[in-house]
């Protein structure tokens, strides 16, 4: 890991594969794992609509949301809903998603870690729309 500051205009934005996510989704990479570190930042904006499919993390993730509205639902709990300044913690291998509200859009940093075999994300099938349009708890 050699000490320097990435300028932002060194990387580029990216359109989210639309086989893990559902709507249109950009993701800006703020760092890129570097021996030792396993360390991944992403900067992901979810317009209206938009969200992941289900999906669990080896290690767990972090989020923390800079802007918007957004959802968040662990399986078997209720859809919840997620704003600026809240960090949300998801514990590894734990089902969930993650997205902007029905009618508006969200900003999170996305922080997450590989295991000791290089796996991060287990990514599933899309979040169905009648569990997507859940009332928020
Ligand atoms: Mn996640």
């Amino acid at each position: 890991m050699k000490p320097r500051i990435v300028r932002a205009s060194e990387s580029k934005t990216k359109i989210a594969p639309d086989d893990l996510f559902v709507g249109q989704v950009l993701q800006d990479q703020v760092f890129v794992p570097e021996d030792p570190s396993r360390l991944r930042v992403t900067r992901v904006t979810f317009t209206p609509g938009g969200r992941t499919n289900w999906h669990a993390h080896a290690v767990g993730q972090i989020l923390y949301v800079l802007s918007g509205v957004g959802r968040y639902q662990l399986e078997g709990g209720p859809v919840e809903e997620i704003r600026p300044g809240d960090t949300v913690v998801i514990p590894p291998n734990a089902r969930h998603w993650h997205g902007a509200a029905p009618d508006q859009m969200m900003c999170h940093l996305a922080l997450s870690e590989s295991d000791d075999q290089g796996n991060a994300t287990d990514w599933q099938e899309p979040v169905a729309d009648g569990d997507y349009t859940q009332a928020p708890a």
